[in-house]
């Protein structure tokens, strides 16, 4: 019987794992740290029952995977405790007005509520949003491939080759203006630069096809469900060994490595054709995320979060840094190695759609900010200050914070770089090569091993195609 093994249990690393077992290999994970799941776990960190997201916390892309759709219909997630929960509102941009941008899942809500800027709003994200699961089986391949929807994708192409602090010039007001420019900033890096657009794109098409939904109980759910998917295939997984040494990983047919390239390139020392081991040496790193979860206390009235705007009150996730040019500002700043003093940062209210999360009046707020690439300081303050911003009094429902700091988030998982949480820059020719040129990006050059992280296509989100498509190209080599 072929063998195989997995080395690190984030979404990708278990999704290659259970597209092999599915394929009859015998499959073994190796995970370094105490709990399985990557960036997929939650933790209770400040008040015994209130769960917090350690890192992802809302899940457009798991809903559109083709991989997880493709194993929701197989084995049922409702079966391995996996359910979807929506917010009422997916996500608000709120600015120093009081005045916010919002996005409902509803593309005619969202665009009737716009304005002036509904009608245009309506033309670039109506046609993608209809055919985002099209577009997903194209835009979640390599790069080289033949496309299966090409004209749906060269419509997405047409403007995510764009920078997106000129694509959002398209409307005319600061609050679509922001809201579009708040998820292109998803992709850590400058707003100006060609392919920023790209994530904005998507993250809305997203949003109005599948809406922003969270896991009940916790992101660690999402890892619970493929473990136990994993396990009725007859894999096996271990947690706490962390892999340094290639001869440990000796007799294995398959060898697949859910890492970031740096880490992949110490593994394989020597046995790389030099080529790749120069391209994986070169692969760079992007701004860090600095992760600040707080446990907050409600009103008797359901105000948990005293947003002055309303729709904020009801919106899973918020992005706050202000109007468009200052997002653009900021990221600049934060790409160069800047600091600064009012840095973007994502809000999650998961609690407003899985109660579950919360225990009695007190509530899990998630949150982090873009910081440069490598940042040793303190940014609590700056974060807490911004969620003030846009939230006077909020400051006096704090019960507790828990902080990860950007060593804090290397230290919790390798793979982070730096607190590269994408696990390599979005840079024009990394979201084209990642993490090399080539027709195989999965393919280390070591026969038998493949690389199956977000550092190859499609890169970061929960929603194991990196891990999916390495496991097929495995299947293809192995075959
Ligand atoms: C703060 C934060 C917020 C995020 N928000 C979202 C979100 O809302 N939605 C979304 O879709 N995505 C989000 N993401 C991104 C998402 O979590 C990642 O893109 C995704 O988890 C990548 O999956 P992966 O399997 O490639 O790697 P990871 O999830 O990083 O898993 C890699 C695993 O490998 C293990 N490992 C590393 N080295 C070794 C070794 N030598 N030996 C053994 N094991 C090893 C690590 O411990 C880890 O468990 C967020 C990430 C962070 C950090």
């Amino acid at each position: 019987m072929t063998t195989a093994v997995v080395v690190g249990s984030g979404p990708n690393g278990l999704a290659a794992a259970i597209e092999l077992a599915r394929h009859g290999i015998a499959v073994h994970v190796i995970e370094g740290a105490d709990k399985i799941g990557g960036g997929t776990r939650s933790s209770e960190y400040i008040v015994d029952g209130l769960i917090h997201d350690d890192c992802a916390g809302f899940h457009p892309t798991a809903l559109a995977s083709p991989f997880f759709r493709g194993l929701d219909r197989e084995f049922g997630f409702a079966d391995h405790g996996l359910e979807w929960l929506w917010p009422e509102i997916d996500l608000v941009h709120p600015l120093d007005d009081g005045t916010a941008g919002v996005l409902w899942r509803d593309i005619d809500r969202t665009a009737d509520e716009m304005g002036v800027d509904g009608k245009r709003w309506r033309s670039v994200f109506g046609y993608l949003s209809e055919h985002f699961d099209a577009l997903v089986e194209d835009v979640f391949q390599p790069i080289v491939h033949i496309p299966k929807h090409p004209l749906i994708l060269a419509r997405f192409g047409a403007g995510a080759i764009l920078p997106a602090a000129g694509f959002a010039r398209m409307w005319k007001t600061p609050q679509a203006r922001a809201l579009f420019g708040g998820s292109a900033a998803h992709m850590f890096g400058a707003l100006t630069t060609p392919l920023s657009s790209a994530g904005g794109l998507m993250l809305t098409a997203g949003a109005h096809a599948h809406g922003w939904p969270v896991a009940r109980g916790g992101s660690g759910s999402i890892a619970a469900a493929l473990t136990s998917i994993l396990r009725g295939l007859g894999g096996t997984i271990e947690t706490g060994n962390r892999v340094t040494d290639l001869s440990s990983l000796a007799g294995y047919d398959i060898v697949m490595l859910d890492l970031a390239p740096d880490a992949a390139a110490r593994l394989l020392d020597g046995h790389q054709p030099d080529r790749i081991a120069r391209a994986y040496r070169k692969y760079r790193y992007g701004p860090a995320a600095y992760k600040v979860d707080y446990a907050v206390r409600g009103d008797s009235d359901g105000t948990v979060v005293p947003w002055t705007n309303p729709h904020a009150r009801k919106a899973g996730a918020l992005h706050l840094a202000g109007s468009m040019p200052e997002i653009a500002a900021v990221e600049r700043q934060t790409a160069r190695g800047e600091m600064p003093s009012a840095p973007f940062i994502l809000v999650g209210q998961q609690f407003l759609a899985d109660p579950s999360r919360s225990v009695g009046d007190i509530h899990p707020l998630w949150s982090y900010a873009h910081v440069p690439h490598g940042y040793s300081g303190d940014v609590t303050e700056s974060v807490t200050r911004q969620i003030e911003r846009f939230a006077p009094g909020f400051r006096d429902r704090i019960v507790g914070v828990h902080v990860r700091n950007v060593p804090q988030m290397e230290a919790y998982n390798p793979n982070y770089v730096g607190g590269d949480i994408s696990a390599g820059a979005n840079t024009p020719r990394q979201l084209i090569a990642r993490p090399k040129f080539g027709l195989d990006p999965y393919a280390t050059g070591v026969p038998g091993v493949f690389l199956c992280s977000s550092a190859t296509p499609p890169s970061g989100g929960v929603h194991g195609m990196c891990g999916y498509n390495a496991a097929r190209s495995a299947l293809k080599t192995s075959n």
